[in-house]
């Protein structure tokens, strides 16, 4: 198989919910190129689209309309079953909370993921310490989240995304309810794993997230408005 330089090849996504007079149109014809390597923020006002585009790209929903190939792969018109394991083959997300099993240990979070894919059973625990450490947890993986920060926490959520080794990680507002400083630290966590190849998109209304993405995209009203398009390799 050749391999597709992009990561997101999308084209006229459009997304609807409701119909007749109740109809709304999130999406109203995104086209999108994510190359391998890159990060992108995404922004705009509320309701102009920005989780609707988020759950489309993360298989979380089907667009109405348009064309949506992810790591190669067609995967607009998959069922629900087959939508599941994209997302568990190709993606990792992480969320403004976290979305942390709260009675598991760090280190079970982290396993989750692989428990339904290819990796070996006693290659598992080997893969989430290695990915824990990445994120800067070694030493804390027998914690639970009410035992960690809210830093830290994310750090266990960045980690359980990187475990499966995703195409795209996707991240929504990832530093929301963090303080400005755990904020930037979990920013500068970010650039280190684009620095060393992670493929990033997050959705954010913090205009200080958006500009450390090296591509923002705007958007209004269900459409791409802006684009800083991908910075020169
Ligand atoms: P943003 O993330 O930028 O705030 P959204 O993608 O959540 O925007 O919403 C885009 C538009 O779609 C808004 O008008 C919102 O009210 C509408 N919308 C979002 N989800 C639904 C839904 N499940 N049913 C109906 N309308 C929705």
């Amino acid at each position: 198989m050749v391999e597709s330089p992009h990561v997101v090849r999308a084209a006229n996504l459009e997304r609807v919910y409701g119909q007749g007079d109740v109809a709304v149109h999130a999406l109203q014809g995104v086209d999108l190129l994510v190359e391998s390597g890159e990060y992108i923020a995404i922004m705009g006002p509320s309701g102009c689209g920005k989780s609707t585009l988020l759950n489309v790209l993360g298989c979380l929903d089907r667009p109405t309309c348009g064309t949506y190939e992810l790591d190669g792969r067609d995967v607009s018109r998959l069922d629900p079953d087959e939508r599941a394991t994209v997302r568990n083959e190709t993606l990792g997300f992480v969320f403004q909370d976290f979305h942390l099993l709260a009675r598991t240990t760090a280190v079970e979070n982290v396993e989750l993921p692989l428990i339904y894919g290819p990796v070996a059973p006693d290659q598992q625990r080997r893969r989430a310490l290695a990915a824990l450490a990445r994120v800067g947890l070694a030493g804390r993986e027998a914690h639970t989240p009410r035992e960690l920060s809210g830093g830290q926490q994310q750090r266990v959520a960045i980690a359980r995304a990187l475990v499966t080794e995703p195409a795209l990680l996707l991240a929504d507002e990832p530093t929301g309810n963090l303080d400005s400083e755990t904020s930037s630290e979990i920013l500068a966590l970010l650039d280190e794993l684009h620095q060393k190849g992670l493929t990033i998109l997050l959705v954010t209304h913090d205009a200080e997230v958006g500009a450390r993405a090296q591509r923002l995209i705007r958007m209004r009203d269900g459409r791409v408005v802006e684009d800083t398009g991908a910075a020169p390799a």
